[in-house]
């Protein structure tokens, strides 16, 4: 049945999510919002770092934020979506303010400004070292409160409804979403526009620091409605996730690096000492391929990040989020160094869309992490992300509202319910367990931080094998959270190892062995759904 008639379905509720749905409910528009575990789960709500913006323009400018972002992108982003972003960035701070969010002050009022990896200024805008808990906080709370925005949690999109693929109309348009209920039926949501909302894809990395939710659903769902994905094979792997048995997922902020943190191998020797200028501070990608590179050749499960000479002082005060952490598992960070490795962090390519969130589907959108729009380019520049979701969420909804002024909707359109005749069960979930740790392994060892030729033909040969299984698995029996993530799995994951095999050179991310150089003119790759396997 249709479960909820809206102006706008948003998919997840992270702070695009989430921050769109405001605007939109603001504007008067009835919003449906579906995630998949409770509101609070996603990647915005674990940020610690904070948000990139311009904030002291005694020595700082917009010009040196582009420049920033351009320098850690290596030149792929495309210098007037940066632009755009960057001199959005103070409003973005200014909103987030007066709906009451409190980012961290210094002594004569103005913001306490950190620095991260890239950035040649303080400009981190922070609410401590929880800034994402504080902000999702406050907007989850006003979304849940306001009567035009009805959300439902532990909901799964599973496929968005477009007209020329049912075949309801001449004009293509999105009309909704199919999605499963936490009595795992699977209920029409009917929509006149569609955010995708769904972040990042971790989850197709052995290691990562994204919470379990974040398996790359939107792209695949994205590209199975016609959208290609662009430069997906820039995966930015963070330098530092704690390395414990007791805690996984659990990100280091770079802004410990920022404070004067090192990294030190397990004998007590800098990492980054001669590597490269900014040493610890050098962009994303060099500190990881560095500590991968130590870890492959020492044999070495993890470095360390020291910050034992900054004192119990400034460190408990600064960092109380991760000094509780890592003290719950006997790490004081005052006294023992944090035992640290690299993970797969953020997705820098996705569906390609405008940087107002419009995509090549009419009614269909895009925000946040799941969006490529040219900003980050080949890697992105710390604190960079949450800029992008903050200023997304608002201007795709402008967006939003004049397509519904400007397109007549009919009052009936029939879509098909969802049709699960003849669905059994599932007999052997232990298929979907098996595939799902392939993957996540064969991601890890043979698409990671440094990829060859051989190594990318030997993965797309695995996926092979896994798509035959997973699809006919997803046909016979009855759908299942687990079985929907693993079917979009293994699209992300086939989809950066084509985008890996096309990208003819090494640039930021994307390290390959046997292209090591850069070539001359920086091109994007673009990956569509009928150059997938079958
Ligand atoms: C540990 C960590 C620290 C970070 N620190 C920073 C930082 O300091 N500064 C910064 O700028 N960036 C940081 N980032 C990156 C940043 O948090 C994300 O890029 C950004 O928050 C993405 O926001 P989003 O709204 O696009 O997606 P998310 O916040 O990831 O939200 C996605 C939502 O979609 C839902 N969803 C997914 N699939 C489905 C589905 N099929 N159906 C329904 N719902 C679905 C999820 O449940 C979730 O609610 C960090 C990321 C991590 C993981």
């Amino acid at each position: 049945m249709t479960k909820f008639h809206s102006d706008l379905l948003v998919i997840g509720s992270g702070l695009s999510g989430l921050g769109a749905a405001l605007h939109a409910a603001e504007r008067g528009l009835t919003v449906a919002l579906v995630t998949k575990n409770s509101v609070s789960v996603s990647c915005s709500i674990e940020a610690q770092g904070g948000i990139a913006s311009v904030i002291d323009i005694q020595t700082d400018s917009f010009s040196k934020h582009i420049s920033d972002t351009i320098n850690a992108g290596v030149g792929l982003n495309k210098p007037e979506i940066v632009e755009y972003f960057v001199r959005r960035g103070p409003e973005a701070i200014k909103e987030m303010e007066l709906r009451g969010i409190r980012f961290t002050k210094n002594s004569k009022g103005g913001f306490d400004l950190g620095k991260e990896g890239g950035h040649s200024e303080r400009r981190v805008v922070h609410a401590g070292d929880i800034t994402g808990q504080q902000i999702i906080s406050v907007v989850a709370q006003e979304a849940l409160k306001h009567p035009l925005i009805s959300i439902y949690e532990n909901h799964t999109a599973v496929d968005l409804i477009t007209t020329n693929k049912f075949k309801i109309g001449s004009d293509n348009r999105v009309v909704g979403c199919y999605v499963l209920t936490p009595d795992e039926s699977v209920e029409l949501f009917a929509a006149n526009t569609v955010l995708l909302a769904t972040g990042g894809c971790g989850k197709v990395y052995l290691y990562t620091s994204n919470p379990r939710v974040t398996s790359g659903d939107g792209v695949a769902i994205g590209m199975r409605a016609g959208l290609s994905a662009i430069n997906m094979e820039m995966i930015q792997f963070h330098p530092t996730i704690l390395h414990h048995e007791k805690a996984t997922s659990v990100l280091i902020s770079e802004a410990l690096r920022g404070e004067g943190g090192i990294l030190k191998t397990v004998d007590g020797n800098p990492v980054m000492e001669g590597v490269h200028p900014l040493k610890d501070l050098a962009p994303r990608d060099i500190v990881a391929r560095a500590i991968d590179a130590h870890l492959k050749q020492s044999g070495d499960d993890f470095i360390y990040l020291d910050m034992t000479h900054l004192g119990a002082d400034f460190l408990y005060k600064r960092f109380p989020n991760i000094t509780n952490i890592c003290k719950s598992v006997g790490i004081d960070i005052a006294n023992d160094p944090i035992p640290v490795v690299p993970a797969a962090h953020y997705m820098c390519g996705g569906l390609k869309a405008t940087p107002e969130g419009v995509t090549d589907i009419p009614g269909l959108f895009v925000a946040g992490e799941i969006a490529h729009t040219g900003l980050h380019g080949a890697n992105r520049l710390a604190s960079n992300s949450l800029l992008e979701a903050a200023v997304m969420a608002r201007e795709v909804v402008h967006h939003i509202d004049t397509y519904l002024h400007s397109h007549d909707f009919p009052e009936k359109c029939n879509i098909p319910l969802w049709n699960d005749e003849g669905i059994t069960d599932s007999p052997e979930n232990i298929v979907i367990k098996q595939n799902w740790e392939e993957i996540r392994h064969l991601m890890w060892n043979y698409v990671g931080i440094v990829r060859s030729n051989s190594r990318l033909k030997r993965a797309m040969k695995r996926i092979a094998v896994i798509k035959e299984e997973i699809t006919e698995y997803y046909w016979n029996f009855k759908i299942t959270n687990d079985l929907i993530e693993l079917r979009n799995l293994t699209i992300v994951a086939e989809t950066i190892i084509r985008s890996a095999q096309k990208r003819k050179e090494s640039r930021g991310l994307h390290h390959n062995i046997d292209f090591p150089e850069r070539q001359a003119k920086a091109e994007d790759t673009s990956v569509s759904i009928e150059e997938l396997l079958p």
